[in-house]
């Protein structure tokens, strides 16, 4: 795919949603940290469901700390892994604390070195709360960087290398949201949406023509 396709799938996608963001519910780094650890494998509609209970009792590392696993696990428990997430949630917590004055770090490394927090939870939170061009590939961007053509790549890692490199740069701030958004209602898993897609004649996927009624 060239730079010019590229350019206008992206201008496409900005025109449709100017300002998009998580659709998980937060209102602080912290919050989006844990909803983040809270959605491995989960729904965003499943944590928010949650943490919209959690939240209001506790949304400090102090707070949610003193709720201890068990306290915790009453509020998560709807959410698939609660138990592991859980000890993960209040383990972090307690580095929070300790190592970085109850504030979420701004670096990959020490976002990287908090239980429960792999490289994408670190790239969301690097992007969605502090700004950084970050590029979190979950299923749903691996998917349709390379349905599309916009970043082909075997594992998540080359996918996110080249989405760093080949996305414009006016639109790497807010492409994670785009892709994602895409993925999760238009470029879906079974049966994508190709009829309804605003980028199907720009899209290079061999099949699109199966799915266009
Ligand atoms: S045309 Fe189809 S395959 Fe291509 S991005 Fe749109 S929904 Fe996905």
């Amino acid at each position: 795919m060239n730079k010019q396709k590229r350019t206008e799938i992206f201008t496409r996608l900005r025109d449709a949603n100017p300002n998009p963001t998580t659709e998980l519910n937060y209102s602080s780094a912290f919050e989006l940290l844990i909803a983040v650890i809270l959605s491995a494998q989960a729904t965003d509609v499943g944590v928010n469901k949650a943490t919209d209970k959690l939240f209001p009792v506790a949304n400090t590392p102090e707070a949610i700390f003193a709720l201890g696993v068990d306290g915790l696990k009453e509020y998560i428990k709807t959410i698939g892994l609660f138990n592991s997430k859980a000890e993960n949630v209040i383990k972090t917590c307690k580095i929070l604390i300790e190592q970085h004055g109850s504030q979420v770090p701004e670096s990959r490394e020490a976002l990287e070195a908090l239980p429960g927090v792999g490289r994408k939870t670190a790239n969301v939170v690097l992007n969605t709360a502090f700004g950084h061009l970050a590029m979190a590939v979950d299923t749903h961007i691996f998917r349709v960087s390379n349905r599309t053509g916009i970043a082909p790549g075997k594992n998540v890692l080359e996918v996110e290398q080249r989405l760093l490199r080949l996305v414009p740069r006016e639109f790497l701030l807010d492409a994670h949201h785009w892709l994602i958004l895409h993925g999760r209602y238009t470029c879906t898993a079974r049966k994508p949406r190709c009829g309804s897609c605003i980028i199907e004649d720009l899209c290079e996927f061999k099949q699109k023509r199966d799915y266009l009624e």
